[in-house]
């Protein structure tokens, strides 16, 4: 750990979180201790090289195993695993679902095709999906709180068989049918919580019953917890993930709501220094895709780049 002094532009509601410190030149690094991979992440990616390394045959993931550029490039080169966009695209060979999962269906028609299925959604996500099949069971119209583009949400409304509604604002709350009157709600797991609470606020006004499984991952709290601490206590904020990475976007969203100048970047080629010149705390976060190595190499180029200034002066 390096340093102590923290310079509070707000006054922030929980403790300032562990960091791990580094000293370049004149500036201060701090990264978050929540960064990388989460447990999800790195438990279907494990499955996924363990199955390249293990099966006979050609081994897909069905869409983009996670939503991190560097990780799919990694697992075409090295595994020799590519991805494919729908059951159309392969006739044999192993599939293994990606973290967000797939409409049941669609793993019914893989496994008629005689494909081997490896399921690697994650277990908070089944268990929302889980969710979403018991309130259609139990006669609730299903609300999911999330992006209807998003594919965690494409296959939780997929377990409540197409029935249900994807609120991603409040102007979608009127499209949920004045019939229903009794509604399950869910929520996708990288959401903030302020905006599912604006929500289901709106919705406990239109309804007579409104049941809320909060679905929110423990990994986004946490990160998000860690990007507030991470704003208010330096001057700029690097947040490392793809850009295709929901969880990665709302900490830049996060970190910019805390008054923090928040740089998103895929890899360290992306950083602009032209907007550190200032800097003299920076901050990194890293969406729960984006693997270990590469907030090394931004974390490298950074120390290696204001060192320099320092040399030079
Ligand atoms: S963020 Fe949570 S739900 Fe998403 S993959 Fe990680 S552990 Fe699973």
């Amino acid at each position: 750990m390096y340093g102590t002094e923290q310079t509070m532009s707000q006054k922030y509601t929980g403790d300032l979180r562990e960091t791990t410190q580094y000293k370049a030149g004149n500036v201060e690094i701090n990264i978050a201790k929540h960064s990388g991979y989460c447990w999800g992440v790195q438990r279907a990616y494990d499955q996924t090289v363990a199955t390249a390394k293990t099966t006979e045959g050609p081994v897909y993931t069905y869409g983009p195993l996670i939503h991190n550029p560097q990780t799919i490039d990694e697992l075409r080169n090295v595994y020799g695993v590519n991805y494919v966009n729908g059951p159309e695209d392969l006739e044999v060979g192993t599939v293994v679902v990606r973290t967000h999962g797939v409409p049941p269906e669609i793993q019914e028609q893989l496994r008629q095709k005689g494909v081997n299925v490896i399921d690697a959604t994650c277990p908070y996500v089944r268990v929302t999906q889980n969710y979403a099949a018991l309130l259609l069971k139990q006669k609730y119209h299903v609300v999911i709180i999330g992006d209807p583009k998003h594919a965690e949400v494409i296959s939780i409304l997929a377990y409540a068989k197409g029935e249900g509604t994807v609120i991603h604002s409040m102007e979608d709350i009127d499209r949920i049918p004045k019939n229903k009157r009794r509604l399950g709600v869910v929520v996708q797991s990288t959401l903030i919580l302020e905006k599912v609470n604006k929500i289901v606020n709106a919705l406990l006004a239109r309804a007579q019953e409104v049941r809320v499984f909060n679905t929110i991952c423990y990994v986004t709290t946490e990160r998000q917890e860690d990007a507030e601490s991470i704003a208010l206590s330096n001057d700029h904020v690097l947040v490392i993930g793809g850009k295709e990475s929901s969880n990665t976007k709302k900490l830049a969203i996060v970190a910019e709501l805390h008054g923090a100048r928040a740089m998103l970047i895929e890899s360290e080629a992306d950083i602009d220094f032209s907007k550190l010149v200032n800097a003299k705390r920076i901050g990194i976060l890293a969406g729960a895709s984006t693997p270990n190595w590469l907030i090394d190499k931004c974390k490298d180029r950074l120390v290696e780049h204001f060192s320099a200034v320092v040399a030079a002066a």
